[in-house]
């Protein structure tokens, strides 16, 4: 009779927490999300009652619908495990569902996963915070609730990093904000695609030619100083891990 909302991380399953893999075991039912990895889902007991819940535009469970087939399935299950891409509480809809969850007088437990927001750009190299080039980090989403448009005019700030999740439909109208904001044309800009996926790939330029990247979702935007910054961490990482 409990659910647990569970962080799958950005993909790769050896970057889920103990926690996670011990759930996803131990599971009556997981419901999950499109962006959970192929691999991830391979952790699953075969036994284990599997529902893909995936927002695929167009033919969409709507949130609500969500909430109420985790309100039932606790009702029929001992261990319900709700398993949602990188971190549950990152543009996840996580809290939502966990307040239906609550609201319901069902027990919910809450384990963290590792947020594309961090792992993307750590994967493709960049540190999002370096001493002397950037103090902070904003992680935004381009995909405000409907009828509210994020507003990234104010977010310009050539201090800190900032981090777009959802934004690769409106890549050019991001950079243009940020240009009116005041931030230079020649800023440096990344964008991880599939991060620690078979198919991640990193493209790079200015924040002047980030409208023609040629760039698909799931996708994290990187814009700052330290998306010209490649430090080669995930090489290094493998080589320590091939000569233990
Ligand atoms: N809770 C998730 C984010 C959900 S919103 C997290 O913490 O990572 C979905 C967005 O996350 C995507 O549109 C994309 O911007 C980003 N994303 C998720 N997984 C990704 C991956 N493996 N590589 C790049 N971006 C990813």
């Amino acid at each position: 009779m409990s659910v647990y909302l569970v962080g799958a991380g950005p993909g790769d399953a050896d970057l889920l927490t103990l926690r996670a893999a011990q759930l996803l075991a131990a599971a009556d039912v997981v419901v999950h999300d499109r962006l959970v990895g192929a691999r991830v889902l391979e952790l699953i007991a075969p036994h284990t009652l599997r529902i893909d819940v995936g927002k695929i535009p167009g033919t969409s469970n709507s949130q609500a619908d969500i909430n109420e087939l985790l309100i039932e399935l606790s009702q029929h299950y001992d261990t319900v495990v709700r398993l949602k891409g990188g971190d549950p509480f990152v543009f996840g809809r996580g809290g939502e569902e966990a307040l239906a969850l609550s609201r319901a007088g069902i027990d919910v437990h809450v384990v963290p996963g590792i947020s594309s927001a961090f792992a993307a750009p750590l994967l493709a190299g960049i540190p999002v915070t370096h001493r002397g080039t950037s103090h902070g980090v904003c992680v935004v989403t381009a995909m405000a609730k409907s009828g509210s448009a994020v507003n990234f005019e104010r977010l310009a700030n050539p201090d800190i990093t900032l981090v777009v999740l959802m934004g690769v439909a409106q890549r050019a109208s991001i950079a243009a904000q940020l240009r009116r904001g005041g931030l230079d044309a020649a800023t440096p800009v990344a964008v991880i695609e599939c991060a620690s996926m078979d198919e991640q790939r990193v493209v790079r330029g200015r924040l002047d030619e980030l409208a023609d990247f040629d760039v698909a979702s799931p996708a994290v935007i990187v814009v700052g100083r330290v998306a010209a910054i490649e430090l080669g961490l995930a090489d290094v990482v493998e080589d320590l891990v091939a000569t233990s």
